[in-house]
């Protein structure tokens, strides 16, 4: 049983990961990413890496974007301010199951946006530039 006294910090677990650190449920995870999809132009359903693929969905976001499709394409969830992929959030993320949007959908990330698990080869109308790497 827990000692109330104990302070939080005792109780890390694996990798030191804190196991009464909160974190979105998995019913919140699909209610936020339903949210994306709905509002924000989350997609594509079918994600993939190919050059041509999903045309109408990219033409659709470089539009919402203001930009060419080109630009659109190299806009991913991977390459977005909002995308935290480390260790750390990997960890917590596997407190989330899998699900149909994690397949072939590439590396999970936690969009800190929109609290919820998104993937590399995703993007959305909110996407910013990573501060990072400059242009
Ligand atoms: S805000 Fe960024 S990380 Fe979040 S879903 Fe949109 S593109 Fe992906």
């Amino acid at each position: 049983m827990e000692d109330a006294k104990m302070p939080k910090m005792m109780l890390a677990g694996f990798g030191g990961i804190p196991y009464e650190e909160p974190f979105i449920t998995a019913a919140e995870n699909k209610k936020n990413t339903q949210t994306v999809i709905k509002d924000w132009m989350l997609g594509q359903e079918e994600p993939s890496n190919e050059p041509t693929a999903n045309k109408t969905y990219w033409v659709k976001l470089a539009g919402a974007m203001q930009v060419d499709e080109k630009e659109a394409r190299r806009r991913r969830c991977s390459n977005c301010e909002y995308y935290n992929n480390t260790p750390m959030m990997q960890a917590k993320m596997e407190r989330i199951p899998r699900n149909e949007w994690d397949e072939d959908a590439g590396f999970r990330g936690y969009c800190t946006k929109f609290d919820f698990v998104c993937h590399d080869l995703r993007s959305c109308q909110a996407w910013e530039k990573a501060p990072f790497y400059g242009d």
